[in-house]
């Protein structure tokens, strides 16, 4: 299937128009993602440039749109054959004439491959290292006019890069022969160790270097407790019925038979780990990747050299080593940009048993992994923002106070309950009991277990002993988490044992101390937010699409994301296109794609539309970008309507969402840079004009970033929602005074 004839290439080759126009007709988006028009513009200016993006930000497109633009051969040099297979079936998608060279040819679809290259017809070459190293290939390159090289994982270059491949380090050599062709490096691996280590190797002179952010903001992060591991994955399923996503477990043991729990509980899941044959290791991730399979119940032997982009949730059921490893496992969910759901259950015994096999293994390299170890653990019980934290641990600020897509963010957000009550008696528990247990045996106690280690050790007589029956054994484990967060107690690493701080001292003299109220017992369901979901689609007709791009996807034997993205059969469930014109308006659609599909999907859209007297509804046009372009669509979508003179009542009957939401809805809408006026906040408080004044000035001294201080300053007598509300307010005439 490498050899497709040419008249079924829609473009000619000649040059097309411009980048922005280009990244339209053929790849069908709307807009680059953050820095890939400056990295293009200086790969076509002939600069050779290195490019550090996270997973996901969406690094093919640097080397692949500018490929349009030169008349000669882009080659790129990637480690992986599957990825390579991948990326030419989806640009042939396109329209664009891509090709590979690998062992899985046979000699006629060598030799026929080389011809085409010859003639100069073939826009990207893909090869792995050692292929393109060979003579025989270089030889065939001379022949074409190379004038692109670009290095993909570009960090298996370095011997300090996770991966390292000595045929990258020959990479050099490659340009010495085609001194002529701009070089681009690219990796989602940014240590500065590495980074110079690339571009010593290729010698780059004029060397560019783009690093782009490393937030991922479609990632909704969460941590909770691990309580009940197949009670919470269930849980978190349920909650993502039909959508792709990844399991991780410490272990094979745990893989299989977590594996095999699911399917008894009617799940469609596979298992994946090395300790499989090769053959159905591979089989397994083809199901996954053609969508014949939910869910991967994986060690983390698994994701690497996957490009699935509608990858929705990524489950940790067991404590990651490190954070590099961590994040780049939750990197594999949400590659198109949709929110995607990440949820780790930590437990300390988790702590245990790899500080165990650190022990065990090399003493060269205990302290660096212990060093990591222990970063992930204060990272996992952190009560702070998530994001900001991931992203400090790789040496990057994040610009903003709350990032609304983790836990730790929202909880702030959320009413909070005194739990100065739970928090005395945990704590004098500990002090009875010598503070030289772990927190499982101290809520044994509180709960007045039989457990043989509580009465051996007589503390069944304690006078805490069973005064905290009014919680289970989870409820007390979520407070040990906050307790654990809001540093009142601290675990020590060694013996796993729990000391109070001095905060926790200060709670036991009558310190008050907020959280979450934990009797509503909240489920492992994960909230990932509709992140850039096109609002209010058509979810059956999506359904009817949807069972039409798998058709598709088998007959052709390629993944299902190939043909169409989520996102784009949301938009055609949403704006209902009845012609090409307006199929080829929506996102992901180029005019390869409408040449290619709209004969078979405007035929459903428009039955479906007859069947249920729908018409069409044009897509808006696109508004200029905002200030930060963070406001998602529903925000925007909600803080227009409001705009145009609705209210909040009206618009959360018309959402059927809360008072709560609507009023973030439009924080966030006016926190990117679109306009609303002050009075038609102040209209709806449901406060009198004075208590407003009263909370301005509270917001005036203790400043708006936090609203915990400020509900404590005014008595607790104004509510988080009128808060909310409140800080909008704050926050508009602040700008508009120029604060
Ligand atoms: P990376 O290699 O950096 O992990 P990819 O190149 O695989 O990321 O891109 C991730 C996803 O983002 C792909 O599905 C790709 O088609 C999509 N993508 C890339 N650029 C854009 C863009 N400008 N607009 C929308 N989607 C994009
Ligand atoms: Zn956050």
């Amino acid at each position: 299937m490498n050899t497709e004839s040419p008249s079924r290439q829609p473009r000619t080759g000649q040059p097309p128009a411009s980048p922005p126009d280009t990244l339209k007709s053929v790849f069908g988006y709307d807009e680059f993602r953050p820095l890939q028009a400056e990295i293009i513009e200086n790969i076509l200016q002939r600069r050779d440039t290195l490019v550090i993006m996270p997973t996901g930000g969406g690094k093919s497109l640097c080397y692949q749109l500018p490929a349009l633009f030169f008349d000669g051969l882009t080659v790129v040099v990637s480690p992986l054959i599957s990825l390579m297979q991948d990326q030419v079936t989806q640009l042939r998608q396109l329209g664009v004439r891509a090709v590979f060279l690998n062992s899985t040819l046979s000699h006629h679809e060598y030799v026929s491959t080389a011809d085409r290259l010859r003639t100069g017809e073939v826009k990207l070459l893909y090869l792995a290292p050692e292929a393109l190293l060979r003579a025989e290939t270089l030889r065939l390159l001379d022949d074409c006019r190379l004038e692109c090289l670009a290095i993909d994982e570009a960090h298996c270059i370095s011997q300090w890069g996770h991966d390292f491949r000595p045929e990258y380090r020959q990479l050099a050599s490659v340009r010495e022969r085609f001194p002529h062709a701009v070089c681009v490096a690219l990796t989602a691996t940014a240590t500065p160790r590495v980074q110079t280590d690339i571009r010593q190797t290729l010698g780059f002179r004029n060397e560019n270097e783009f690093i782009a952010s490393f937030d991922r903001s479609n990632l909704f992060i969460a941590v909770e407790p691990k309580t009940n591991v197949l009670g919470q994955t269930l849980d978190f399923l349920g909650a993502h019925p039909n959508r792709s996503g990844i399991i991780y477990c410490a272990t094979r043991r745990q893989v299989d038979s977590l594996h095999e729990a699911l399917v008894e509980h009617g799940f469609s899941a596979l298992p994946y780990h090395a300790g499989l044959e090769d053959e159905s290791r591979k089989n397994n991730q083809q199901a996954f990747i053609h969508d014949d399979v939910q869910v991967m119940v994986a060690t983390i032997a698994f994701g690497m050299g996957i490009d699935k982009p509608d990858v929705r949730f990524v489950l940790h059921v067991d404590l990651p080593k490190n954070v590099e490893g961590y994040y780049q496992e939750i990197g594999r969910a949400g590659r198109d940009g949709l929110g995607a759901d990440c949820l780790l259950l930590f437990s300390y015994g988790d702590v245990d048993t790899i500080r165990y096999f650190i022990q065990q293994g090399a003493e060269s390299e205990r302290k660096g992994r212990q060093k990591r170890l222990r970063a992930m653990v204060d990272w996992a019980t952190s009560g702070g923002c998530r994001r900001r934290e991931l992203l400090a641990y790789f040496g990057e600020a994040y610009g903003s106070e709350n990032c609304r897509a983790c836990d730790n963010c929202l909880k702030s957000e959320e009413e909070q309950a005194d739990l100065t009550l739970p928090a005395q008696k945990f704590l004098s528990c500990m002090v009875r009991t010598h503070q030289v247990f772990g927190i499982g045996h101290i809520i044994d106690v509180l709960r007045g277990s039989r457990a043989r280690k509580v009465t051996r050790q007589r503390h069944d007589r304690l006078s805490t002993y069973g005064i905290g029956k009014e919680y289970s054994a989870e409820q007390w484990k979520l407070l040990a988490q906050q307790f654990t967060q809001q540093k009142l107690i601290a675990r020590d690493m060694e013996h796993g044992s729990v000391k109070l701080t001095k905060t926790g001292w200060a709670v036991l003299k009558g310190e008050k101390v907020w959280g979450t109220p934990v009797e509503t017992g909240e489920k492992s369901t994960g909230r990932a937010v509709p992140v850039n979901e096109v609002a209010g689609y058509n979810h059956q007709l999506f359904e009817l699409l949807r069972t039409k791009r798998k058709e598709l996807a088998d007959a052709a034997d390629v993944p299902p994301y190939v043909i169409f993205s989520d996102r784009t059969l949301q938009e055609m469930a949403a704006y209902f296109p009845h012609s090409t014109a307006s199929l080829e308006s929506l996102h992901g659609i180029g005019q390869a794609k409408v040449a290619r599909y709209a004969d078979i999907f405007l035929p459903i859209i428009a039955a479906y539309c007859r069947e249920k007297g729908f018409k069409e509804n044009p897509k808006p046009a696109r508004r200029s970008r905002s200030a930060s372009g963070r406001s998602n669509s529903r925000s925007r979508e909600v803080g227009e309507r409001f705009r145009n003179g609705e209210s909040v009542t009206r618009l959360m009957q018309a959402y059927g969402v809360k008072r709560r939401t609507i009023v973030s809805h439009l924080e966030r809408y006016i926190q990117s840079g679109d306009v609303l006026t002050v009075e038609r906040f102040r209209a709806e408080s449901q406060l009198s004009s004075m208590v407003q004044e009263q909370v301005l000035a509270v917001f005036d001294k203790l400043g708006p970033d936090f609203l915990r201080p400020v509900f404590d300053a005014l008595d607790k007598a104004v509510s988080y929602e009128e808060l909310l509300l409140m800080r909008i307010i704050y926050r508009l005439q602040s700008r508009d005074s120029g604060r």
